[in-house]
């Protein structure tokens, strides 16, 4: 799946399934994510496709986007979720996923957030640290309860991806190091109120190439076998997230490339596969949608200044990650390079410098590809802009899935004391 291919020109206009985007816009005021349901729906199948022979069970990881209409979208085709707090396992909840389908990561659960976990009956809580273990033992013991368990493996694989989101090297704060893996699964086999059922890897996002997970799954296969002479019941194995989408030129291994990866290194163990993917679910499914304010003529370069801003899409001044800039009616007009910006005043509210776009007047509507995934729930009301709101389209049908909120209404969350 390629950025635009949800998002196709026709006839010089950008189209959303079947709805040109300049109808949608001329109803909700920009900017506003918009996503396209079938965009998710295929890439989700995708993955149902890639591993109907092995035993595998997909948790979306509801923080790429946790709209519930994007988590409706997904739990109707049967999808699980990989949770990282009480609002993600609530919001889960909300949209139909079975408790029985979720999955808690996350390196500071807290006890509440573990009580309400278990009060649920989820699948499993990935445990990323030995005093997370005590305390889930300990919570579960005092409500006469059991936790089912993975340990998050920290493999000490190079990802090969940007440094904050690579999260499987042994100086990042994610998961017990495998060195320690055994001793960790004897002292969680001896703990009350726990049950030892998995092992857990997730290496980082946004990945390009198979090399890294194989690798990391490689080691994780000799740790089952280890696990399992030791006398532990291993039989699930979570894989994590990670696989990466096209935002630029890059070429992303198919997920039935991946999928065959997986049963080469992991399929003798007879274990049950969980998957955890986001990005590559939502990514190239959402665009941000934008109108062109002013163009100004800087010294040196031309600036297209958006309506949109950081505080709507943070990935490119937090991650330097690019996304393609595209005018969403062309009308054959030429090329231009511009530095494109948003409002918010901070010199890194930059989406792209010198980017050819086609050439622009205050006014027009841009789109800024690939920003399904860690787009809308990064976003902020930074400045006091507004929450960005988002659209989702089916075929030739659009929703508004989240208002934008109203100046009263966060004006009105702040107190003021009564000294004042
Ligand atoms: C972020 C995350 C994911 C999802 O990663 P993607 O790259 O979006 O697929 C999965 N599992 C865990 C534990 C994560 O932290």
């Amino acid at each position: 799946m390629t950025p635009t291919s949800y998002f196709p020109h026709k006839n010089n206009e950008m189209f959303v399934e079947d709805i040109a985007l300049s109808q949608i816009a001329s109803q909700i005021q920009t900017p506003f994510y918009c996503y396209s349901s079938a965009a998710i729906e295929a890439s989700f199948q995708e993955y149902q496709n890639a591993f109907d022979n092995q035993d595998a069970l997909v948790c979306y990881a509801v923080k790429a986007n946790s709209n519930q209409a994007v988590l409706t979208t997904l739990a109707q085709m049967g999808s699980g979720a990989d949770v990282v707090s009480m609002g993600e396992i609530r919001r889960a909840i909300a949209a139909g996923i079975p408790a029985n389908k979720i999955v808690y990561s996350g390196v500071a659960k807290t006890q509440e957030e573990i009580e309400y976990a278990l009060s649920l009956g989820i699948f499993q809580f990935n445990v990323e640290s030995e005093p997370e273990l005590e305390l889930i033992s300990q919570v579960a013991s005092a409500v006469n309860s059991t936790a089912a368990i993975a340990f998050r493996i920290n493999p000490d694989v190079c990802a090969q991806t940007h440094a904050k989101i690579s999260t499987g090297k042994a100086e990042n704060k994610f998961g017990i190091p495998i060195s320690k893996a055994q001793i960790a699964y004897a002292r969680a086999a001896e703990l009350p109120g726990i049950k030892v059922q998995g092992v857990d890897v997730h290496i980082g996002s946004q990945l390009t190439s198979l090399a890294p997970f194989a690798e990391a799954y490689g080691r994780i296969a000799e740790l089952v076998k280890t696990l399992k002479a030791d006398g532990h019941d291993i039989n699930v194995i979570d894989v994590g997230g990670g696989l990466g989408i096209t935002y630029q030129d890059e070429v992303i291994p198919s997920k039935q490339a991946y999928a065959d990866m997986v049963k080469e290194q992991l399929g003798e163990l007879g274990c049950k596969i969980v998957l955890e993917p986001g990005r590559s679910l939502l990514g190239n499914a959402g665009i941000l949608v934008s109108s062109v304010v002013f163009i100004k003529t800087g010294e040196e370069r031309q600036f297209l200044m958006l309506d949109a801003g950081m505080n709507d899409l943070i990935r490119p001044s937090m991650y330097e990650a690019y996304h393609q800039i595209i005018a969403v009616n062309q009308n054959n007009r030429e090329l231009k390079p511009y530095d494109v910006v948003g409002p918010v005043c901070e010199t890194g509210d930059t989406f792209a410098k010198a980017r050819q776009v086609h050439q622009s007047n205050s006014g027009d509507l841009i789109a800024i590809m690939s920003s399904g995934a860690y787009g809308a729930v990064m976003s902020s009301s930074y400045n006091t802009r507004m929450l960005t709101p988002e659209v989702m389209v089916k075929g030739n049908e659009f929703a508004i899935i989240r208002n934008r909120p109203s100046y009263e209404e966060l004006i009105k969350q702040d107190i003021k004391p009564n000294w004042l």
